[in-house]
C-alpha cells in the first residue's frame, strides 16, 4: 500500500493511497438481490480490497451469505469476505461452515461472537458445545486453514463490556489468537474512534483498526440501528435530519454531506482505510469513495 505523507494532498491530487472494503447483507427477496447485484457491480470497479456479506442473526443466512460471497468472488473478481458468528451452532456445525469456505475458494472471513437472536441487549450464552466469544472463533478458524481474518472493535465499547480494559484485552485475544484487523462498529462522532485508537495504542496493537463508516441513507432507519448495536446518535447529529423525514432530496444532501465531513476529517487525521456499510446500496458510496480519489477503472 502507497501510504503518502500527507493524505490531505494525495486526496487533493487524486492519488490513490486508500484502501476501501464494502460491506453488504444477504438479500432476501427477488427484488433485494437486484439491488444487491446492481450495487455490488458499481462497487466492484473501485477494486475493493474485499467486499463483505453478513451473517443473519442466529445464523439464519448461513446458506445466502455463503452464495452470495461466492457469487460476488466469481462474478467480479473482488476478494469476498464471509461473516460467521458463534451463535446457535456446535463448534463441528461453525467449522463446516469454515471448510465450506476453504473448498468454495473463499480466503477472507469476518469472525463474531454474534448475539443472541432478541439482540445485544439480552445476554449471549453459549450454545452448548460451541464457540464461547470471538477469540474462540478465531483460533477454530486458524485451525482450519491460512484465512485471512477481520474483527470487531467498537469506540463507544461494546455494551457488554464492564470497562476499557476489558474491551482492549478482549480485541488483543482476538488479535493475538491470528486475525490481521479490526473492523470498527459504525460510530458517528470522530473524537471515540480516535480514543479507541489511543487505548488500543497504549495496549500494544499494531493491527489496522478500520473505521466502519455507515453512510446515513435513512436517518430513522440508522438510528434504529445504531440503537441496537449500541452506538450512539450525538445530538448535533439528530438536529441536522430533524424534520426531513418528507423531503428526501434535502435528506439525501444532509446524508452525504455528513459523510463526507466524517471521512474527510479521519483522512485529514491519517486514516487511509475505510469499511463502508453500504446496506446494499452504492450511491453514497460511490461519492464518498470519489472525494478520496478512488474512481472506477
Ligand atoms: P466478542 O469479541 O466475543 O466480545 C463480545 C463481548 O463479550 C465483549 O463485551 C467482550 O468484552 C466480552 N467477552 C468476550 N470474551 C470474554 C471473556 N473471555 N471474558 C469476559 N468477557 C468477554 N453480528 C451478526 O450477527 N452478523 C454479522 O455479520 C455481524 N457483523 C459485524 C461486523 C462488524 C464490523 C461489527 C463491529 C459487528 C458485527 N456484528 C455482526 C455484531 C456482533 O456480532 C456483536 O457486536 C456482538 O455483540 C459481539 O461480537 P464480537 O465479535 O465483538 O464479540
Amino acid at each position: 500500500m502507497n501510504v503518502p505523507s500527507d493524505a490531505r494532498a494525495s486526496r487533493q491530487t487524486g492519488q490513490r493511497p486508500f484502501e476501501l472494503s464494502f460491506e453488504f447483507f444477504p438479500p432476501k427477496t427477488d427484488v433485494m438481490e437486484e439491488r444487491f447485484w446492481e450495487s455490488v457491480h458499481k462497487l466492484a470497479p473501485l477494486h475493493p480490497r474485499f467486499v463483505s456479506v453478513t451473517y443473519g442473526a442466529g445464523g439464519s443466512t448461513r446458506e445466502r451469505t455463503l452464495r452470495m460471497v461466492s457469487q460476488v468472488h466469481a462474478e467480479t473478481g473482488v476478494d469476498a469476505a464471509a461473516h460467521l458468528t458463534c451463535v446457535g451452532a456446535t463448534k463441528a456445525e461453525v467449522d463446516q461452515v469454515v471448510h465450506t469456505y476453504k473448498t468454495a475458494g473463499i480466503k477472507r472471513i469476518v469472525a463474531l461472537r454474534g448475539d443472541p437472536p432478541e439482540g445485544v441487549g439480552k445476554p449471549f450464552v453459549q450454545h452448548p458445545g460451541g464457540y464461547a466469544n470471538a477469540a474462540e472463533l478465531v483460533a477454530g478458524i486458524r485451525a482450519i486453514g491460512d484465512f485471512d481474518i477481520s474483527v470487531a472493535a467498537y469506540p463507544e465499547k461494546h455494551p457488554q463490556s464492564p470497562n476499557w480494559d476489558v474491551e482492549i484485552d478482549n480485541l488483543k485475544r482476538k488479535l493475538d489468537a491470528g486475525a490481521s484487523r479490526a473492523i470498527t462498529q459504525m460510530f458517528f462522532d470522530n473524537s471515540d474512534y480516535f480514543r479507541l485508537l489511543e487505548r488500543v495504542a497504549k495496549a500494544g496493537i499494531t493491527a489496522p483498526i478500520v473505521p466502519g463508516i455507515q453512510p446515513i441513507h435513512s436517518f430513522r432507519q440508522i438510528s434504529g440501528f445504531a440503537a441496537k448495536c449500541g452506538a450512539g446518535v450525538p445530538n448535533w447529529l439528530a438536529a441536522r435530519f430533524d424534520g426531513l423525514e418528507d423531503d428526501p432530496e434535502t435528506h439525501a444532501l444532509v446524508a452525504s454531506a455528513v459523510a463526507a465531513e466524517q471521512v474527510l476529517e479521519l483522512v485529514d487525521e491519517g486514516v487511509t482505510q475505510f469499511h463502508f456499510l453500504t446496506l446494499n446500496r452504492s450511491n453514497l458510496v460511490l461519492a464518498l469513495a470519489r472525494l478520496l480519489g478512488v474512481r472506477p477503472d
